[in-house]
């Protein structure tokens, strides 16, 4: 069984095998966060594929994102400050009158 046009094949723990309607065939593991499309490893959000079997193993998507859009990492990123570097006059002659 499946949703939004997939049917998948469940190996009893974390992979599947997932069929679109095209016939197009991928490998999922929900442990390893991959999919063979691609999608899952490059942008670190569940591609269609992997959502599909998350869901079916009644897995949060939260915990399928990549940590990089966690608020703990936007905080950390910008936790650090910058400091005033001064002002520094810039004076500006130019030669047209
Ligand atoms: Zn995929």
């Amino acid at each position: 069984m499946g949703s939004v046009g997939f049917t998948f094949i469940w190996n009893g723990k974390n992979g599947f095998e997932v069929k679109d309607c095209s016939g197009n065939q991928f490998s999922v593991d929900t442990g390893k966060r991959i999919c063979s499309c691609g999608s899952w490893q490059l942008c670190g959000i569940p591609c269609p594929h992997a959502i599909t079997c998350l869901h079916e193993n009644k897995k949060p998507l939260e915990e399928a994102v990549s940590d990089c859009y966690s608020k703990a990492t936007f905080m950390r990123t910008y936790d650090h400050v910058l400091n005033p570097a001064g002002q520094k006059k810039v004076e500006t002659k130019t030669s047209v009158k």
